[in-house]
């Protein structure tokens, strides 16, 4: 079978991407492994990402917010860093970005879903699911990807989007940074007696970091807890009973009693960073790309916007007639995506590194940092536009160096 596009991973980077070239007039193969029953309804896996203002626009345009429920999101209106056994943070206002509210928090599963319900509308799109794929091969004549059951895609691009263990990555002969931060990340939903006002908390305690993430229902939350993982593992094993107690006193009681309203989900905590995103007639989308550590909520929101930005170069060369393969095309998608992505991995793999070392040194540093964070507006403004910014999040000078690049 031969198409213009096979991309690899129905996860929600390669969904947006399918969705993002709806009426381009190319044709496009999804191949995902996993049964198409689960890609309907998929499990909930204890996720809530964080959205930015940029990311919920291109939600909108994809058609995609429009199918999540009214109770599928919440509202983030400020969030707050604390540090130790300190009652008082570092808060990120709304007010101070000018915006009704910092982001919105969705379900993972509720992402997946609405996305493969648009692509599943598309006539443009085939979807090859419950199929693996194996080998992927490309050259100057085209490009061919081996499904494991038998069957082989001819294209003119491949596009992968399999996870930040990316198969297909391996064998382009692509390799990554990878850094294993040794910890496991517990994702909870929980209810609580004391409201969360739509507050978001970031709290660095000594020997573990603790998130809650406030969802729709205003006693409902997502508790993020990272621990090394024989202490995750322990923690695991309790029962209900002892694992609402055990996590209300890690929140210090600040959030009353507190009852497990969702699945435990445990994740490893590694943050991967391709070398390179793309090799003849390849590229790589999503979490194969740039797969982030969670604390600073940009896994999603990065997927979102490159996607977009290699949809907008692809719609570009179709319109003008230019081959949807050149490399040209593919190194400037190359080029824009990782100004826009590198200086935040490289800083949250920074600030997770500090606030899990439970060294004395790295808890001086934390306390200095938090404290002048505190006092600094600039520095406060510029952690938010991340968050708040109508254009991906992009620092102003990288986006003045991208002009300057596009035009030279
Ligand atoms: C605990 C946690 C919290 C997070 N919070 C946030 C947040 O607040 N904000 C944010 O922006 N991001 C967040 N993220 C990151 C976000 O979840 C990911 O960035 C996003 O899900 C990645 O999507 P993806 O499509 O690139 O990859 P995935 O979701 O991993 O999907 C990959 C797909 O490819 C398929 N696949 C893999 N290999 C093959 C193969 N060989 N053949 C066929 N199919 C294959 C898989 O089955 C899967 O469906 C969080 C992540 C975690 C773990």
């Amino acid at each position: 079978m031969s198409f213009d596009i096979v991309i690899i991973g129905a996860g929600p980077a390669g969904l947006c991407f399918a969705r993002s070239l709806a009426g381009s007039g190319l044709r496009i193969a999804l191949v995902e492994r996993q049964e198409e029953a689960a890609l309907v309804a998929p499990a909930d896996d204890g996720r809530e990402i964080a959205i930015t203002h940029h990311s919920q626009r291109l939600l909108r345009e994809l058609g995609l917010w429009a199918r999540l429920r009214e109770d599928e999101i919440g509202t983030l209106r400020d969030a707050m860093v604390l540090d130790g056994e300190d009652r008082d943070g570092l808060m990120f206002r709304h007010g101070e970005a000018g915006k009704p509210q910092l982001g919105w928090l969705l379900s993972n599963h509720a992402i997946r879903r609405a996305a493969y319900a648009e692509v599943a509308g598309l006539p443009e799109v085939e979807r090859i699911t419950g199929a693996r794929v194996g080998a992927v091969r490309t050259g100057s004549d085209g490009a061919e990807v081996s499904l494991d059951r038998g069957g082989t895609l001819h294209a003119q691009l491949v596009v992968a989007a399999d996870s930040r263990f990316s198969d297909t990555r391996r064998a382009m002969g692509i390799a990554a940074d990878m850094h294993d931060f040794g910890k496991t990340m517990l994702v909870l939903r929980m209810r609580h007696e004391v409201p969360h006002e739509q507050v978001a908390w970031e709290w660095f305690g000594v020997g573990q970091t603790l998130a809650l993430l406030p969802l729709h229902d205003a006693y409902t939350s997502s508790v993020v807890l990272t621990l090394p993982p024989p202490a995750m593992r322990e923690l695991l094993a309790l029962d209900d009973a002892v694992l609402e107690a055990v996590l209300a006193e890690r929140f210090r009681q600040r959030l009353g009693a507190m009852k497990v309203a969702g699945p435990r989900c445990a994740y490893p905590l590694v943050g991967v960073y391709a070398k390179r995103f793309v090799a003849e007639r390849f590229a790589l989308i999503g979490d194969a790309a740039v797969g982030m550590h969670p604390v600073t909520a940009h896994g999603f929101n990065f997927g979102l916007l490159g996607q977009a930005t290699l949809a907008r170069e692809l719609r570009a060369a179709v319109d003008a007639g230019r081959p949807i393969w050149s490399p040209a095309l593919l190194q400037r998608y190359e080029r824009e995506h990782r100004l826009a992505t590198r200086p935040l991995y490289l800083a949250t793999r920074m600030l997770a590194g500090l606030y899990t070392d439970d060294r004395r040194p790295a808890r001086v540093v934390r306390k200095l940092a938090l404290g002048a964070g505190a006092r600094l507006g600039p520095f406060r403004r510029l952690v938010m536009s991340g968050l708040t910014a109508d254009r991906g999040g992009v620092p102003a000078p990288l986006r003045l160096l991208r002009r300057s690049q596009r035009s030279a």
